[in-house]
């Protein structure tokens, strides 16, 4: 189908945009033209601009298309960004249906999981539109559930405390390990999600960032149709990951010095901590990570963050201050505290590393799966939580900080935990089912993998769409 352009359509921020792009170079590989359609948000978003900028030159292949939108009519004052987010989408709707009219033609849009508001405009230019469901097959089996599952339970799900809540297809989720955004039934937040998902079956396909092998429990319940609301039947499921990040340092070829630092560690030695693009901790809480670290006697390489309230006053977190006193030189000669970021991607291929304390967001998970290393699930927001019972109790690949729920975890958790993973009988279990996870993903990605089959099942479905007679948006 290299005749075919396809349209793919991120929600804001680099955060959306950059699996947006793995989605890309999917297509491209396929020999499938895509232009990714970006919002650009009144007043500007820098790091995105940074990203659209570096995705120009790194891959001039994939089209990008800004989509402005007017700076009045966002004036009012958001306590919360989720809903200023889906506000600003809604804003861009029309704007984005100029655009899809001024191109010769459209074969099919791919939304990510917040622009639901954009099947109307799909639906008005008879242009197919499929959803990419960028976290876990699991998160989307509970998320299309929900809006049954919310209007059903008697409280919000904020005052069900542990209560198990009916989910078909994933290990019992609690309550209180719902997505904060679906905390309070009563909240706008929550009612416009609620109402997003309940449209997600509406898309004629769900691409989702996973492998069969993975979530194979949460696949056939997908596909059996008993995870969707509202008596609906669910569209067609193409898992076609892990799409990520190939994450190859320095565009002129030359590594992070904590590479060079891993490469004289013994090989599975290292416990690497690093939180995701928005992971922060208190100051107290730094220092009983610190504690347990010291305490575990083990290896280390951990990204710090400043604590949210210093994070204005400099860009770079002081670490003789944040940590406890004399830590960095008690620990010199086996830990690497790196400030604020991490090469994630290459440090978790590096063979010195043995366990990766994480928040669980998705790509880092993908990224931990295809490197075969065994995690310690420390989730923080989002739905992260979620996606800590899934690798623990469902993949078999980590285990959690007891306590996570708290505000604050101990230094005694901390060791035990990366004791566990690192010396007992039961981590080793945990490496061996990671070991097979990185062999089963990367089967899942090669030529005739099922990750690849689903991405050309994918395909032929919009072909058939196609020839079916939905006509293109300027004809
Ligand atoms: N990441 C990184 N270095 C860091 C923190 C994050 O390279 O110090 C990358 C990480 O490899 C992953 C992404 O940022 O690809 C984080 O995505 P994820 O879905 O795990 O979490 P989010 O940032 O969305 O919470």
């Amino acid at each position: 189908m290299a005749e075919k352009t396809v349209v793919l359509y991120p929600s804001l921020g680099v955060g959306h945009l950059n699996p947006m792009v793995q989605v890309a170079k999917a297509f491209l590989r396929r020999g499938v033209a895509v232009t990714i359609a970006v919002v650009d948000p009144p007043g500007k978003d820098p790091v995105l601009e940074a990203a659209v900028t570096r995705l120009a030159s790194a891959s001039p292949s994939i089209a990008v298309h800004l989509l402005p939108i007017q700076p009045a009519s966002t004036n009012e004052q958001y306590s919360n960004t989720a809903l200023r987010m889906l506000d600003e989408l809604r804003l861009a709707s029309p704007v984005l249906r100029e655009f899809l009219t001024s191109l010769p033609a459209v074969d099919a849009i791919v939304l990510d999981m917040f622009c639901i508001d954009v099947l109307d405009v799909a639906a008005e230019l008879a242009v197919p539109a499929y959803m990419f469901y960028a976290s876990a097959a699991a998160d989307l089996a509970i998320y299309l559930q929900v809006p049954d599952v919310c209007r059903a339970a008697p409280f919000s799900f904020k005052d069900m405390g542990d209560t198990t809540l009916p989910f078909s297809g994933v290990p019992p989720v609690r309550a209180l390990d719902m997505p904060d955004t679906m905390a309070d039934r009563e909240s706008d937040l929550c009612k416009r999600r609620v109402h997003q998902l309940a449209r997600m079956p509406e898309a004629r396909g769900i691409l989702v960032n996973s492998f069969e092998w993975l979530e194979s429990r949460a696949v056939k319940a997908l596909r059996d149709g008993l995870c969707v609301s509202g008596g609906r039947s669910t569209p067609h499921i193409y898992c076609i990951g892990p799409l990520v990040d190939g994450g190859v340092s320095g565009e002129s070829g030359e590594r992070h010095d904590c590479l060079e630092w891993l490469d004289r560690q013994p090989k599975q030695s290292v416990v690497f901590l690093c939180f995701g693009s928005g992971g922060v901790f208190s100051a107290a809480q730094l220092k009983e990570m610190a504690g347990g670290l010291e305490n575990s006697g083990h290896r280390f390489l951990w990204a710090v963050r400043s604590p949210r309230e210093e994070q204005s006053k400099s860009g770079e977190p002081e670490l003789e201050a944040l940590l406890p006193d004399g830590f960095l030189q008690r620990t010199g000669d086996r830990g690497l505290v790196l400030k604020n970021w991490a090469p994630q991607a290459e440090v978790l291929r590096h063979e010195a590393v043995g366990a990766f304390v994480t928040h669980c967001g998705w790509n880092s998970a993908l990224e931990a799966v295809m490197s075969g290393v065994p995690m310690i699930c420390w989730p923080l927001y989002a739905e992260q939580r979620l996606n800590k019972i899934h690798l623990v109790e469902e993949m078999k690949i980590g285990v959690a900080m007891e306590g996570y729920e708290e505000s604050s975890l101990k230094a005694e958790e901390v060791q035990a935990k990366v004791r566990l993973v690192m010396e007992s009988e039961e981590g080793q279990k945990l490496r061996e089912r990671a070991a097979m996870a990185k062999e089963m993903a990367a089967d899942a990605v090669k030529e005739g993998g099922s990750s690849d089959v689903a991405f050309y099942a994918f395909l032929k479905h919009v072909e058939d769409e196609q020839s079916r007679g939905a006509p293109n948006p300027a004809i």
